[in-house]
Parts: structure tokens; C-alpha cells; sequence
């Protein structure tokens, strides 16, 4: 019988797959005692176990790409030989010898015992060696299972029928989320995450059908499972009927059918019916989506998170090396169009590896969205911040690029990111390295900054409205918590005011140098086909978002008149009733 798990939809379109369960497999370990004189039978099951994982880990490592950072293959090496320490070997066999556990129990028994160990040392390298091996065991567990990490030898390998595979997790990090860019997967669940949640924004990303904060979802749904994902309505469907399977296929069909409808769309020029002219710009996280930012149309690119370069990384951190060649990358990528690069947002749903954070444990914080993040993270390492800003000022020599800060709130935190971005440029002057012009622009993503918005106007060339974080400070809803998601409202009257207010503010505004101050939205709202009538009327003429919304919106700008929205925007802006604002929002979408 078919069985149906409500969720929040964060990604649109059907997926029609099969299960793929990420779980962890120290979760359910089977725990029993084996035969007497069965022990040598099970001491071969663990060292069976142990050959596959180091065939997993040879496999891995051979097929790693050309341009992989050096240290994914010493990480490999390193549970190479985590595989072969007597610890694991010998000793798991041990209590297999001596107390008759089954080998998946013995592994756990002994982890436990390497993972006490671990936390005495004082030296927190050998202390971070932990979740090491915690990874070699857990890939021991999955192959007493017969399986791999991701579920089974068939995993990555689409069905005969060419079906895809469905992720169904309890989380995903952000991090995890980006290695699957690479197009193994048909759909993603999680059982927790808000629709604005960072994993949820990659999942958009990725343009594939997900569900987040499904609860239940990774303990209901089974390996290998027929699941229907509908992304557009935040419903899963296990074990559907043959009916139900045809139904989602249909609609699956339609919904790639009008996306290459829009297609057509993307060299007509992005202009209202009444003549305004609206830049479209592109949300990327890496380098590589300048292409699919090109692919759409995009006037140029709004928002390059740079946090995520500084993720999936073991032990280093990006050199100013590296990151001025991504962000080089991006700007000859883009072809002289502008490009905005903002600095790394690191902290609450966004940590980075523990092993590169010598400030681990810092996040763990109760409130970490109120914590150490952004550009308070940035700040509180100068010299680490002074990279990034090298990197960027260097970059600038290749194209036009604005710089942006992301939750800025204070005038002391202003102060300080124009006096480290002063020592980049004499740092770089000093050493007869080559920069280029800048424009530096502030988030407005804290009610505080929206209150005290004179400031930014003038110090800043441009701002940018951030409207996930902006919804998540103004209304006090972790964006990342499923439990809340249904209080996290970008229609809150709350959120609108402030929204229209900034935007009419930053109209007509001039900086310090007299030069007009440019405002765009890169926050989800802005790739929300149903919003672009409403920012349009409130006066917006610059939006950023994943390349896969922009011709969505683009379909809405070019059937909009903004001489008839403005007043239909200020009459939703005037109700503070669901009653008023519906009716109000209904006659703007008429
Ligand atoms: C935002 O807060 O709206 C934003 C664009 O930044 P992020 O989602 O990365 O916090
Ligand atoms: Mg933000």
C-alpha cells in the first residue's frame, strides 16, 4: 500500500525513482552472539569485510579526477592505513575470539574503545583523527552488509529502466549536498531542514525535485524503495501504485516539456510592457555554474557564495593562490559581465571541516545563527580575511567585480572590513602585485541594518538584499529548523515593510562619492516566479537567484507593468490582516 510523507518542498519538479538510504550504519548494528566455534568463521567476515573496503578505497582514489586538491588522496591513504592498523584488525577480531560478538559488534565495541582513546590526547591533529576512523568504520559496517557507503553496490547506476535513484537521508550537510553536483541523483528527502536551509539552497541548485523536514521520512522509507518525489508540493509517495507511477510520470513529462518552452526565452531582452528595463543576475557557488548562469541568460552573476570553496576540504583552507584563480575563473567565465563575489559566510548551517577550524567547537553554540558567522567569522581572523580580499583584489584586474559583505549590522564592523580591505590593497602594493578597481556593497540581511539603512547608503556602492536571513532575524526562525518552518513567512507583513522600505530608500540614494547606490534582492524570494510581481511593484529592478528560476521570473517580467503594479504593491504593504493582505496580494496577481 502506497504510503504518503508530507514534507517542505524546496526543489520543483516529479522525481520518480528508486531509494537510495543514507543513514548511518552505526545506527543499526545487529548485536548477538556467534555459535561457539563459529568465531573463526566471523574473524573471516571482518577480514573479508576489510579487503572489499580497501578495494572501495583503491577504486576511489583511481578514479579521482585530474584537478582533485592533492589532500582528497592522503585522506584516502590515511584510511588506507587506519584499515590496516593491528587497532582495527586485530584487535576487533579479539573480542570476536574472546567474547563471541558478531563481527558488525565487535567493531562498534572497539570503536568505542579507539574513540576514548582519541578524545584524552591532548594533540588536538591526533584528536581530529577520530572521525577518521569513525569513516573506516563505518565503510567496514556497510561492507559486512554487502553494501557500500552509498547503499549498495547498484547505487550509482541508474535503473534498466532507466529510473532514477532518490537520496533519502535524515540531513545532508551543505557540504555533502555539493559532491553530488555531479548528477548521481534524481531527487532528494531529508527528515529536517527549512526551506531556506543551506542544504536546501543547494538542492535548488542542483535543480532537482527535494523535500526537506519530512520527519520520519529516512526511517519509513526502505532501501531500494519506489518513492515519488513532488517537489512542487512537498509530498512523498512510497511503494505508489502503477497509477500513481504513470500519473507523476505524465506530469514529469509536462514539467520538462514548459521548462524547454522557456528555453525560447533566453535572449529576449528582460524589459517590462511598460518599458522598465530589470537585471536578471545568477546565485553560484562554484566556479563551474557559470555555465548553466550563461545557459539562462544571466545579465552577470549576483551572488557567488565563497564558503563553499572553503568546504569539503580536509586540513587546508584555500590559499590566496587558489582562490584568486576561482574567482579569475569566474570572471573570464562571465565574459566581462559583473560579477559579485561575496566573502565567506561561514558559520551556523555552514561550518566548516573540523579539521581545517582550529576554532572547532566554536559553533557549537546554542544559537550558532546568532554566533560566530559571516562577517563576524571573517573579522575575528584578519589575516585569514586579508586572503580572501587579496585574492579578490587581484581577481578585479580581469573583469568588473563588486565585492559583498554578507550580515553586516554595525558601524564598528563597517569600519573594520574597509580598514582590512585598505591593508589588502598596501599589502599588495608592497609586493608589486597588480589590482584591480572594486565596488564593495553590504547585505542587508539584519532588521538592524534595515533600520539604520543611512549608513549603508552611504559607505556602500551597492546593497543586497539577503530575504532568507532577512525573514530568519526578523521573524526569530531558525531558516534550518523543520519544527518552525511553517512560522518562516516571506509575506509577513513584518518582513514586506522591511523589504519595501530598503528598496525605496536605496532608490535616488547616493554614496559618499555622489555616485547612485545600486539595490538588488539574491535572497530565495528573488527567484520566486509567484514574488516578481510584488518586488517589481515595490520598485525592484535587479534580482538574483539560481540559474535554474531565472527564466521562470523572466516570464513574469516580461508580462508585468510596473506604472500598475506600484499601487497594488503599496496596497499589500498597507495590510497587516491575512485576510487584507490575501485579497490585496490577489488583486496584484490579477
Ligand atoms: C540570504 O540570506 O538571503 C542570502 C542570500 O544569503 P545566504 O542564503 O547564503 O545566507
Ligand atoms: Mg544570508
Amino acid at each position: 500500500m502506497a504510503v504518503q510523507i508530507f514534507g517542505i518542498p524546496v526543489s520543483r519538479g516529479v522525481a520518480v525513482g528508486r531509494a537510495v538510504l543514507l543513514t548511518s550504519a552505526r545506527l543499526d548494528v545487529a548485536h548477538y552472539f556467534v555459535d561457539p566455534g563459529s568465531e573463526e568463521h566471523e574473524v573471516n567476515r571482518l577480514r573479508a569485510a576489510r579487503l572489499a573496503v580497501r578495494a572501495e578505497l583503491d577504486t576511489l582514489q583511481g578514479e579521482l579526477p585530474d584537478d582533485a586538491p592533492p589532500e582528497l588522496s592522503a585522506f584516502i591513504d590515511v584510511h588506507k592505513m587506519l584499515l590496516d592498523d593491528p587497532q582495527i584488525g586485530r584487535e576487533t577480531a579479539g573480542w570476536i575470539r574472546q567474547r563471541r560478538y558478531n563481527a558488525e559488534w565487535a567493531l562498534t565495541a572497539q570503536l568505542d574503545v579507539i574513540a576514548r582513546s582519541f578524545d584524552e590526547m591532548d594533540d588536538s591533529y591526533l584528536r581530529d583523527r577520530k572521525a577518521d576512523v569513525e569513516q573506516v568504520v563505518e565503510r567496514l559496517l556497510y561492507a559486512l552488509r554487502g553494501s557500500s557507503v552509498l547503499g549498495g553496490s547498484s547505487a550509482l547506476h541508474r535503473g534498466s529502466d532507466g529510473d532514477a535513484l532518490v537520496l533519502v537521508a535524515h540531513d545532508i550537510a551543505p557540504a555533502d549536498m555539493m559532491q553530488f553536483k555531479q548528477g548521481v541523483f534524481g531527487g532528494f528527502v531529508t527528515d529536517v531542514g527549512g526551506k531556506t536551509s543551506h542544504t536546501a539552497i543547494v538542492a535548488r541548485s542542483l535543480d532537482i525535485p527535494a523535500v526537506v523536514g519530512a520527519r520520519e521520512a529516512s526511517r519509513l522509507i526502505r532501501q531500494d524503495d519506489w518513492v515519488v518525489i513532488d517537489g512542487d508540493n512537498g509530498l512523498l509517495i512510497v511503494d505508489p501504485s502503477p497509477i500513481i507511477v504513470e500519473d507523476y510520470r505524465v506530469r514529469k513529462q509536462e514539467s520538462e516539456l514548459g521548462r524547454e518552452r522557456l528555453k525560447r526565452l533566453v535572449h529576449t531582452p528582460t524589459r517590462t510592457l511598460d518599458g522598465q528595463q530589470v537585471e536578471l543576475l545568477a546565485n553560484i557557488e562554484l566556479p563551474e555554474d557559470c555555465e548553466a548562469a550563461l545557459a539562462s541568460g544571466a545579465a552577470g552573476v549576483g551572488l557567488f557564495r565563497t564558503e563553499f570553496l572553503f568546504m569539503n576540504r580536509k586540513h587546508a583552507l584555500p590559499d590566496e593562490e587558489a582562490q584568486f584563480s576561482a574567482y579569475r575563473k569566474v570572471l573570464q567565465a562571465m565574459g566581462g559581465r559583473p560579477v559579485t563575489i561575496r566573502t565567506i559566510d561561514i558559520g551556523a548551517d555552514k561550518p566548516l571541516d573540523t579539521t581545517v577550524d582550529y576554532r572547532d567547537g566554536e559553533f557549537n553554540h546554542l544559537n550558532p545563527a546568532l554566533g560566530l558567522r559571516a562577517i563576524r567569522y571573517s573579522l575575528s581572523d584578519p589575516a585569514m580575511f586579508r586572503v580572501q580580499l587579496r585574492a579578490l583584489l587581484r581577481a578585479a584586474v580581469c573583469g568588473p567585480l563588486r565585492i559583498l559583505i554578507p550580515m553586516l549590522a554595525h558601524a564598528g564592523e563597517l569600519r573594520q572590513t574597509f580598514t582590512q580591505l585598505e591593508l589588502a590593497r598596501n599589502e599588495l602594493d608592497a609586493a608589486g602585485i597588480a589590482h584591480g578597481p572594486v565596488e564593495v556593497g553590504a547585505m542587508i540581511e539584519v532588521p538592524g541594518a534595515v533600520l539604520m539603512l543611512p549608513l549603508f547608503l552611504r559607505h556602500f556602492d551597492f546593497i543586497s538584499i539577503g530575504t532568507n536571513d532577512l525573514v530568519q532575524y526578523t521573524l526569530a526562525i531558525d531558516r534550518a529548523d523543520e519544527s518552525v518552518a511553517s512560522l518562516y513567512d516571506p509575506l509577513h507583513p513584518a518582513v514586506l515593510q522591511l523589504l519595501g522600505q530598503t528598496i525605496e530608500q536605496a532608490h535616488g540614494a547616493h554614496n559618499w562619492k555622489g555616485r547612485a547606490v545600486h539595490v538588488s534582492v539574491c535572497g530565495e524570494m528573488a527567484g520566486d516566479p509567484q514574488l516578481t510581481r510584488l518586488l517589481l511593484g515595490l520598485g525592484l529592478r535587479s534580482f538574483s537567484m539560481h540559474p535554474a528560476q531565472l527564466l521562470s521570473v523572466k516570464q513574469q517580467v516580461l508580462r508585468a507593468d510596473c506604472a500598475r503594479l506600484a499601487p497594488l504593491a503599496q496596497a499589500v504593504l498597507a495590510e497587516f490582516e491575512p485576510e487584507g493582505q490575501q485579497r490585496a496580494l490577489a488583486a496584484l496577481a490579477g
